[in-house]
């Protein structure tokens, strides 16, 4: 669909490198009786390769000009296309484990991967494609600049690894920053497991609202330095300094004793 414009609102920078291409397709390693949900497909750099491995494809998409070009291709047939807003779409109503793949529109890439750990046992693997500046924060180990919120709350569910970097050249049109291919795999319990998973999130949340601020600042509503020690963290440290499993200790150890609202 040559005449197609960028849509900016929708985050819309088509990549255009077959190299970057084939290295996503190969990292995803799709096989034929696979279920794949791919995110965002767009004019089908990513799709068409899938496809040409799959059985199936579902891929969700909010573009409706791009929705009607994607009925239009060789492969359509091979494609179950859910148009519509991602972030609004229910992942469980594929079943079985899936396999999600996507170069993600940018200014929804946040909260979309805070959404999946709601049905983080139906997934097999995960690639991405996302701000550099995003997969730095999400792979981001404790006392690092980028480590923070998405760091702790993803780690908690993924392993995660940065597989390509990817110049904005790679794209048309180019954006201003440059992106990375995550892969993440759910793990169970690496770094141990929140009695109260809605209790842990919030506590994350508060620890990191002022990261300038001290633990025993930004929780001071939360635990006593008592409470903090037991749970191996230094009430003195900054939140960056603490790793996701501590968060889980405290969380575990405040729970009995925790009389706000969830
Ligand atoms: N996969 C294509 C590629 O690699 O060239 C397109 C990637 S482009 C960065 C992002 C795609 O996500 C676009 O097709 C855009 O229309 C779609 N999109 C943007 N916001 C969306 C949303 N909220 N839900 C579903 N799709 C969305």
């Amino acid at each position: 669909m040559q005449q197609h414009r960028a849509r900016k609102r929708f985050g819309q920078n088509f990549l255009q490198d077959s190299r970057v291409i084939h290295d996503i397709v190969h990292a995803v390693n799709p096989q034929p009786d696979d279920i794949v949900i791919e995110i965002g497909p767009g004019l089908a750099a990513i799709t068409a390769p899938l496809a040409m491995k799959l059985k199936q494809l579902h891929v969700v998409e909010i573009d409706r000009d791009i929705v009607a070009y994607l009925k239009t291709l060789p492969f359509a047939k091979q494609l179950v296309i859910h148009e519509g807003d991602v972030l609004q779409f229910d992942f469980n109503q594929v079943a079985g484990k899936k396999k999600i793949v996507g170069n993600l529109p940018y200014n929804i890439s946040t909260p979309l991967l805070f959404r999946f750990s709601e049905f983080v046992d139906d997934i097999i693997d995960m690639h991405f494609m996302l701000q550099k500046e995003v997969v730095e924060r999400m792979t981001a180990m404790p006392k690092s600049h980028d480590y923070g919120r998405l760091s702790v709350m993803l780690q908690y569910f993924f392993e995660m690894e940065n597989l390509i970097d990817v110049p904005p050249e790679a794209f048309s049109p180019a954006p201003k920053v440059d992106s990375a291919v995550v892969r993440l795999i759910p793990h169970t319990g690496r770094i141990g497991i929140a009695q109260n998973f809605s209790h842990f999130s919030q506590l994350v949340k508060q620890a990191f609202q002022q990261r300038r601020k001290t633990i025993r600042n930004n929780l001071k509503d939360w635990a006593d330095d008592a409470q903090l020690t037991v749970a191996g963290i230094d009430p003195q440290a900054r939140p960056e300094h603490i790793a996701p499993e501590c968060f889980v200790v405290l969380s575990n150890h405040l729970l009995p004793n925790f009389s706000g609202s969830l």
